[in-house]
């Protein structure tokens, strides 16, 4: 392998050990953070999901709450729910776990959480503020990719970045961020014709498509960093990304592994996001 290994769990730990910091510096002043994590139904994966957020919180001493409530919860009662959610003073982050059963509207319910508490930052008040350059709360899967980018050391003023998947949770929040960190920004998608072209220009590639193997070797540009937001299961059962990993590790500069790569910065940026949330409400004039 020529690439350098970007470790995402290491520099998630890293994270959590400076929230951890930053949590107990506003415990001093008598503000205990506070996050809900809401679950509606029983998706084994989102199940599994959101027992993680709940003990990243414990482990850096963000008090959490997580409310399961069963599938047939109405909308109207998840709304109720996070009406309260909003009201509540212990309370600096709300996160909904998606997705959400079917007769619930995720968007109605996305944007009746307060702009101010949106944890995932995916209200419609926030994506206009990224987008205008202004940023409260980031996405956390682009926001950690944006951290792995700088802990690697990736010059992104003036490089080319090409991001492969358009989602509004990963994909056009990571095209904003790659933008504002001065990269000219390429996004490709399902439509986007010869796709191999676009990589071979790019220094910097972030693939978010959820497809085995969608990046390969003859795609990218050697000594690019190339990151790997995808999680799929191969045909053997085992989680990987959307790159070829074997093939592009001996191509790339430096490159994210999965597991172990933006998986855990994502749960890491989830803490930050609420750390950023309760420090910007403690310091708010009154
Ligand atoms: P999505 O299904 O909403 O979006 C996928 C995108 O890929 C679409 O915009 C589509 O246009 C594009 N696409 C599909 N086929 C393509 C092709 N052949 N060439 C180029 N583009 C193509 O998915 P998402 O929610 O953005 O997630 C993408 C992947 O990232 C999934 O594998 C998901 O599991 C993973 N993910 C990982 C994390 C993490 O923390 N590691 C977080 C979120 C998503």
């Amino acid at each position: 392998m020529k690439a350098t290994l970007i470790d995402g769990n290491a520099l998630a730990q890293t994270v959590r050990n400076e929230v951890a910091a930053r949590v107990r510096v506003l415990a001093a002043e008598g503000v205990q953070t506070g996050l809900a994590v809401v679950l509606v139904g029983d998706n084994p994966a989102s199940a599994v999901y959101v027992r993680n957020k709940v003990k990243d919180c414990q482990e850096v001493g963000i008090h959490s709450i997580l409310d399961r409530l069963p599938a047939d919860t109405t909308e109207a009662a998840l709304l109720a729910r996070i009406a309260e959610l909003n009201a509540d003073p212990t309370i600096h982050g709300i996160l909904v776990q998606l997705p959400l059963p079917a007769h619930i509207d995720e968007h109605r319910v996305i944007e009746a959480i307060a702009p101010s508490k949106d944890a995932d930052g995916f209200h419609v008040s926030n994506v206009g503020l990224l987008m205008t350059g202004k940023p409260l709360f980031r996405p956390c899967t682009p926001y950690g990719v944006m951290k792995m980018l700088e802990h690697a050391g990736t010059v992104l003023d003036g490089a080319h970045a090409v991001v492969i998947g358009r989602s509004n949770i990963v994909g056009k929040p990571q095209a904003l961020m790659l933008l504002a960190a001065g990269a000219t920004v390429t996004i490709c998608h399902s439509r986007t014709r010869n796709l191999a072209e676009h990589c071979l220009r790019a220094d910097v590639i972030v693939a978010a498509v959820g497809k085995v193997g969608l990046v390969t070797a003859e795609m990218v540009k050697p000594g690019a960093t190339v990151i790997d937001v995808g999680m799929n299961r191969n045909a053997q059962g085992k989680l990987c990304g959307d790159v070829d990993f074997e093939g592009v590790s001996q191509v790339a500069g430096a490159i994210t592994p999965v597991p172990g790569g933006v998986g855990p910065m994502t749960r890491a940026m989830l803490l930050v996001n609420t750390i950023e949330a309760a420090e910007r409400r403690a310091r708010a004039p009154r």
